[in-house]
């Protein structure tokens, strides 16, 4: 039994996005559920458009989502191997060269598409002699390079979609190397998935089409009990229905964390939505693969919603627990004896992480306070219990002066709050008034 090993192959010609993440998110969870490998690839063949600052930001941008590869590989790396498949499907007669313009082509098509036939690629390169190539390249045309399909019907067992085929006579041969000995996608990637052993390819759906040609270059180039399994799932949009583009930047992973989003929100609403049930906060990525199973995701459109992400960010961030959280506390200098009750009192009040330095202000600062009836708050000043200090405190000593004063609700708790807090509305006073403690509850009385 090989080990189960996936991999996430975007191209880094831009930042990914939510629809993006999905992928690779698939990938990660079904990697962690099988115990396997998760290797990030770059699809770095189209120089021209690829950077390395793309390809960094992709990597930090994936450790934010909580995913580490076991292996990072780039294909820019890798150009002598997919030269060495190609000579193979060369001296295989599966690779041969065209010479048709972009023009030519475009021609021909109009052609078929006015007698009504499909716009296939008629394969009139094939029937040339070696005379004829000869006199071509004399003229200075360069060859680009088609794969020679089998017209079979190609078959296989989707991990989304279940049974599929394709019937390879309806396609093109495609161009696997362009005229100035550029690769285009479809080789190098099979050719890596050998070399690497993928075991499963797990990606968006607008690839199905390239599964059947590859599957047969997969037949070709490895023993066919390595073909991988396939698994296409459905891709988000945006809530009009628009597919998601890595050029717009629009939901990218950078935009959503540097406007406050928590990464569990986002890897929770990319991998569930479009799933039937409702999405639920988690508070791990093992909780979210307990959640997840690839075979029940759904095969309509998933539209994805970024009000609903804030929302859910917010509902992930007031489950999370002390542990989850203690690092990023830390990161803002927020630690110590207090920070463990401080987390639990005011994370159901947090609608993003950094609202959290608002309330360490609170307990740990200097604040302004707000000073509606300085009698009143001289009366609960006096009235102010003792330390050590619990969360009954707050109760014993509003319970003393509802006595003392007569006055209930608002009137009676309102004022505490704008005095010990500058704020008119937070966590449950019982909860922080410990955490202010005893001297700062008494300056700000006053
Ligand atoms: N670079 C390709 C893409 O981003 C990879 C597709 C695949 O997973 O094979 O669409």
């Amino acid at each position: 039994m090989r080990t189960t090993t996936v991999r996430f192959a975007p191209s880094p010609t831009g930042r990914i996005h939510v629809g993006n993440a999905r992928t690779a998110l698939f990938n990660y969870l079904f990697a962690r559920r099988h115990a396997g490998r998760f290797v990030l690839r770059f699809d770095d063949t189209d120089a021209q458009r690829s950077t390395l600052e793309f390809a960094q930001a992709i990597e930090v941008d994936l450790s934010w989502l909580g995913i580490e590869p076991d292996l990072i590989v780039r294909q820019s790396d890798r150009f002598a191997h997919y030269q060495a498949a190609a000579d193979r499907l060369r001296a295989m007669g599966r690779l041969y060269p065209c010479f048709e313009t972009p023009d030519e082509l475009d021609r021909r098509r109009k052609r078929q598409a006015a007698r009504g036939l499909p716009p296939i690629y008629d394969r009139a390169a094939l029937k040339l002699t070696e005379a004829e190539r000869q006199e071509l390249i004399a003229q200075g045309r360069k060859p680009h390079w088609r794969f020679l399909l089998d017209h079979r019907t190609v078959s296989w067992d989707d991990l989304v979609r279940g049974p599929s085929h394709i019937d390879c006579a309806s396609l093109s041969d495609p161009i696997l190397v362009r005229e100035d000995g550029t690769w285009l996608y479809t080789l190098p990637s099979v050719v890596d998935d050998v070399e690497l052993a993928i075991t499963h390819v797990i990606r968006g759906e607008d690839h199905v089409t390239n599964t059947a040609v590859q599957i047969q270059l997969f037949e070709l180039l490895s023993d066919a009990e390595h073909v991988p399994a396939f698994g296409h799932h459905n891709l988000l949009t945006d809530i009009t229905g628009e597919g998601l583009s890595k050029r717009t930047g629009a939901l990218s992973i950078g935009s959503l964390r540097d406007a406050g989003i928590e990464s569990l929100a986002v890897c929770a609403f990319s991998v569930l939505t479009g799933s039937s049930d409702a999405v639920h906060p988690v508070g791990s990525l093992t909780q979210l693969l307990g959640q997840f199973d690839i075979s029940h995701t759904s095969k309509g459109a998933a539209r994805f919603d970024p009000a609903e992400l804030r929302t859910l960010s917010a509902r992930t961030l007031h489950q999370l627990d002390f542990e989850s959280v203690r690092d990023r506390l830390a990161a803002h200098d927020m630690a110590g004896y207090k920070a463990e009750a401080f987390w639990n009192a005011v994370r159901g009040n947090l609608s993003a992480f950094l609202d959290v330095m608002t309330w360490w202000r609170v307990v740990e600062g200097e604040i302004e306070p707000v000073i509606t009836e300085a009698d009143y708050l001289a009366t609960a000043k006096t009235l102010l219990p003792e330390e050590p200090w619990t969360t009954q405190t707050f109760g014993e000593w509003t319970t003393a002066l509802k006595t003392g004063t007569g006055r209930k609700g608002k009137a009676l708790f309102h004022p505490l709050r704008l005095a010990l807090t500058g704020l008119d509305h937070g966590p449950e006073l019982a909860q922080i008034l410990p955490l202010i403690g005893r001297i700062k509850a008494m300056g700000r009385l006053s």
